[in-house]
């Protein structure tokens, strides 16, 4: 029985996730290395409830109860201490994320599953730094986490079928669908997304449109909700970029990052986050 959830990085994923899961009843730690990132997510998560009260999407008895159960901490130690199911959703890198899990093996109670919201990378491999293997998983989350219906879920090599079970069964109390994939480098969703956005960003450095042609194409013409331009400024094009990386080097050539996204990442333009990607949100 899942009561308590950590959340592990409180950047654009891990602070939608904790608003989700919150909301949904359960009771949240959100912990992140950075101060900042920590008080930029408390105001997120606070302004988010307030404008879905207004909107008349939740109740404001809800999102009080959201907040009560919600907490802060830039302790890992203390942030796990008592939980029963962690979510990490620090950035993505193997080695941060073994570092993370290696910690969260020695100091998370012994029945506590431990996940990763990764978008590319090996649940096995995450796994294989701690003792409890059976109890990892990937369970990964959708940009932005309370509209978007799906989370992938992702068996390592060893994830017992009760941990599967567990977390499906939090899936579904936060509301979500799931499909479950076998452990392959970008699963099922990035590694399709990626090479659409990707391919898009070549186009767009070859000439053969602009910005927003792409996008409105792909939008009028194929039915995408989003242009994959769009989409990559919400993700963030530093996240992108590091899955592209890992895709290319797993997977060969045909994910190469574009080199106009390089260029963009290298420039500081990172999407929305930064105030401008492909495009620019400083007037918005
Ligand atoms: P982000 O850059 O917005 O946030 C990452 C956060 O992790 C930062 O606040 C950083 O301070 C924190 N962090 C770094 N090292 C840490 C550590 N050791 N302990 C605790 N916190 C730490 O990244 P993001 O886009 O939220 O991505 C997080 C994860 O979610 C990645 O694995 C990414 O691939 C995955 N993901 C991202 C998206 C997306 O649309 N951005 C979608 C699905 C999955």
């Amino acid at each position: 029985m899942i009561n308590q959830i950590a959340v592990i990085g409180g950047g654009t994923m891990g602070r939608g996730i904790a608003y989700t899961a919150a909301l949904s009843g359960f009771e949240v730690i959100l912990q992140d290395i950075s101060e900042e990132a920590i008080g930029n997510a408390r105001e997120y998560i606070e302004n988010l409830l307030n404008k879905n009260v207004t909107k008349g999407y939740i109740e404001s008895l809800q999102a009080e109860e959201a907040k009560k159960n919600l907490s802060y901490a830039t302790n890992l130690q203390e942030a796990v201490r008592k939980t029963d199911l962690v979510i990490e959703a620090a950035l993505e890198t193997m080695e941060i994320k073994i570092n993370i899990f290696k910690q969260l093996d020695e100091f998370a109670p012994a029945h506590a599953i431990l996940a990763t919201n990764t978008s590319t990378m090996s649940p096995s491999e995450i796994a294989a730094c701690t003792k409890r293997p059976d109890q990892c998983i990937a369970m990964h989350f959708f940009n932005p986490v309370h509209r978007m219906k799906l989370i992938e879920i992702i068996r390592g090599l060893d994830t017992s079928d009760s941990t599967v079970e567990v977390v499906k069964q939090v899936a579904e109390k936060m509301g979500k669908e799931t499909v479950e994939v076998n452990e392959f480098p970008g699963f099922v969703t990035s590694r399709m997304n990626c090479l659409i956005g990707n391919e898009a960003m070549n186009m767009l450095m070859e000439g053969v449109a602009s910005v927003e042609d792409i996008d409105k194409a792909l939008k009028l013409g194929l039915n995408h909700p989003m242009g994959p331009l769009d989409l990559a400024d919400l993700v963030g094009l530093d996240s992108r970029l590091r899955n592209m990386e890992y895709l290319y080097h797993h997977l060969g050539e045909k994910y190469r990052p574009s080199p106009i996204l390089v260029k963009y990442v290298k420039a500081g333009r990172l999407g929305r986050k930064s105030g401008r990607g492909f495009y620019d949100y400083t007037n918005k």
